[in-house]
């Protein structure tokens, strides 16, 4: 039969993170903007962690949310990359001063077997071996999956991450119909009730039914 042949699509995995404001709003907005390109199709999403945030003299820091989705693409990774930075950019119009500091990242983390390194773009993502902030919430997705570069799989990449930073798993959801499964405790200290009350106060609240106002 004619016209029934799709393009050629690659499994990609994408690591958004945020810092500063409207953090979970942002990285909901992030994933939206890239399920909605033509494209591409978001598939899986994982919990969002909330990383440790320290400084060398242990000043409070403000603090990152990081999640991994994984996503399918007929886009080339130079052309996927595109489409991050774009999204990046997009988010940056609605700071409140465009100089204001960048509050959301979104970096490419696997393309489907691929190793390849240019001046742009390395991927696997060269620093994925050392961010358990980015390899947790992989793992929580792919632990099986064989990360070129290093050859080893996810899960034997994240049980031999030195960073010792500690994670913690909100209940923020990246999309309403994803389910969650908070069981994936990340390397988060002692127990659930670990109040300090992060999530009640400022402009974010969990499993938001809005992206943006
Ligand atoms: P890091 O890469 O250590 O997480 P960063 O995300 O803060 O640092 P950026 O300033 O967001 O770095 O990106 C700088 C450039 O890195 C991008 O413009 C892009 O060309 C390049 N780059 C190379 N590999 C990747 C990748 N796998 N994902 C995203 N950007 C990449
Ligand atoms: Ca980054
Ligand atoms: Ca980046």
């Amino acid at each position: 039969p004619r016209n029934t042949a799709a393009p050629p699509r690659a499994l990609g995995a994408i690591a958004p993170g945020a810092i500063l404001g409207d953090r979970s709003g942002q990285l909901r907005a992030a994933v939206a903007a890239l399920d909605a390109h033509p494209d591409v199709t978001v598939t899986r999403c994982s919990p969002v962690y909330e990383a440790e945030a320290h400084t060398l003299d242990g000043t409070p820091q403000p603090a990152y949310l990081n999640a991994v989705v994984t996503a399918s693409t007929s886009l080339d990774p130079e052309a996927l990359l595109d489409v991050l930075l774009a999204i990046e950019q997009e988010a940056g119009r609605t700071r409140a001063h465009r100089w204001a500091s960048r509050t959301l990242d979104l970096d490419l983390v696997l393309y489907a077997d691929l190793h390849l390194d240019t001046a742009r773009l390395s991927v696997p993502h060269p620093r994925l071996a050392e961010r358990r902030f980015v390899l947790q919430p992989l793992a929580d997705l792919a632990p099986d999956r064989v990360v070129p570069r290093w050859n080893e799989t996810v899960a034997d990449l994240l049980a031999a991450c030195p960073d010792r930073a500690a994670l913690r798993c909100t209940d923020f959801a990246l999309r309403d119909d994803e389910p969650q499964d908070a069981s994936h405790g990340g390397g988060s200290h002692g127990g659930g009730s670990h109040g300090g009350g992060s999530h009640g106060g400022g402009d974010e609240e969990p499993r938001r039914n809005r992206s943006e106002g």
